[in-house]
């Protein structure tokens, strides 16, 4: 699926994150920046030591990179030129400022993009995942961060969702639908 916010072609595709030739992709990274499992995992594998190693960097100059924040990477020896880490909230029970969390990892990868002149940039499911954010709040959220940001700034060119099930996908589509109506 494919839609036009802006400039902006906004588009849902089933796949993996690690494949996408965007030229940044989003990790679903954890504060440490140091790796783990899920998305960060294929990501870390795909790329190489090339991006553990700077992200050792920034952790050794920056510390820790807390829920919302964002920080750039080569993407190694991905397809993509770019890492964007970013972490979201652990999802506990919703009262513990997920909702605004959540929205700062999108928003916060998504500046940091326009900062770099980058022209397009892949998402995975943000929390969703080891971080149990349920799927049908957190797709309301990154569809309306995302159709927000490309409504202000029309930049950049290609903002693509990648789900790694038909379900999940089915689920951002549908969130998408809902907030464009
Ligand atoms: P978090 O810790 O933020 O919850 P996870 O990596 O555990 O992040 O999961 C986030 C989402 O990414 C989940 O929906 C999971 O199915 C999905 N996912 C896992 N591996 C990949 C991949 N290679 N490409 C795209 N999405 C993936």
């Amino acid at each position: 699926m494919e839609y036009l916010v802006n400039q902006t072609r906004i588009m849902f595709i089933r796949g993996d994150i690690t494949a996408q030739d965007t030229e940044a992709i989003v990790n679903a990274a954890n504060s440490s920046l140091l790796g783990g499992g899920g998305v960060d995992g294929a990501i870390h594998r795909a790329g190489g030591p090339q991006i553990l190693a700077a992200c050792k960097k920034i952790r050794a100059t920056k510390g820790l990179c807390h829920p919302g924040e964002a920080v750039i990477t080569t993407g190694g020896n991905l397809p993509a030129d770019h890492v964007i880490h970013t972490v979201g909230p652990i999802w506990r029970g919703g009262n513990h400022g997920e909702p605004d969390l959540l929205s700062s990892a999108y928003r916060n990868s998504l500046a940091l993009a326009r900062e770099n002149g980058l022209r397009s940039i892949s998402f995975p499911s943000i929390s969703t995942g080891a971080y149990r954010y349920p799927k049908e709040k957190a797709a309301l959220i990154a569809v309306g961060v995302i159709s927000a940001f490309a409504a202000a700034n029309g930049k950049p060119e290609e903002i693509r969702m990648v789900l790694f099930s038909d379900q999940d996908l089915q689920v951002y589509i549908a969130a998408w639908k809902k907030i464009a109506l």
